[in-house]
């Protein structure tokens, strides 16, 4: 995937998975669902294949529509309740999809977002962990030689190192990358789950801690 050609939508972080929205999406309104509570609608939900392998991360109003949709039901629920109009449900923690999903190798957006969680916010050439303000990204073969925006040429790095690369290979620069840079696996997005629900015990079981 090139960084270049969308980069509006790849900017931005989006692990999908493609349901459209809908009617339950309509059903489901600022009126109808908890208005006042927009960082609840907002709580990552762990998502799960039907064979109970973690694939995703979503927000509980995205998962509640699924579940509305008959998509995907509940497998852990949070204490809290969302009222609409006719039912009340119990916010979900945890969703697993009712049929199975084939999820691609590799369908993690490429974002600055994702390839600094990948690199662990570690410059990949000095070693030192930095808040995501503090590092760029770092063409490894530069742009001006041909190198393309892509997990395997993309790497953190923090200004000092950037500066000192400039537009030269690492070899010319005398910097020596960490290791080589690879596109997420399941591996990685495990992780990046585990990052993001580290406060939900209920994600354990499924993300084998
Ligand atoms: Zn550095």
């Amino acid at each position: 995937m090139d960084y270049r050609s969308k980069s509006k939508n790849v900017l931005r972080p989006r692990p999908k998975i493609s349901i459209s929205a809908g009617h339950a999406a309509a059903a489901l309104t600022n009126r109808d669902a908890a208005p006042r509570r927009p960082a609840l609608m907002q709580a990552p939900v762990l998502v799960l294949n039907a064979t109970f392998e973690p694939i995703n991360v979503t927000a509980v109003r995205r998962a509640l529509v699924l579940m509305l949709k008959g998509v995907a039901q509940a497998e852990e629920t949070q204490t809290t309740e969302v009222h609409s109009t006719s039912k009340s449900v119990s916010v979900p923690s945890v969703i697993r999809l009712l049929s199975y999903r084939h999820i691609p190798q590799q369908s993690r957006a490429l974002s600055r977002k994702n390839i600094l969680l990948r690199d662990r916010n570690t410059c990949q050439f000095c070693g030192q962990m930095l808040s995501a303000s503090d590092l760029t990204l770092d063409h490894v073969m530069p742009r001006s030689r041909g190198g393309r925006s892509s997990w395997e040429n993309l790497v953190a790095c923090c200004y000092q190192c950037n500066n000192r690369k400039g537009d030269r290979t690492q070899e010319e620069a005398g910097l020596t990358l960490a290791r080589r840079p690879r596109p997420f696996t399941l591996h990685t997005s495990r992780q990046l789950m585990r990052l993001i629900g580290h406060k939900d015990e209920k994600w354990r079981k499924y993300l084998f801690y």
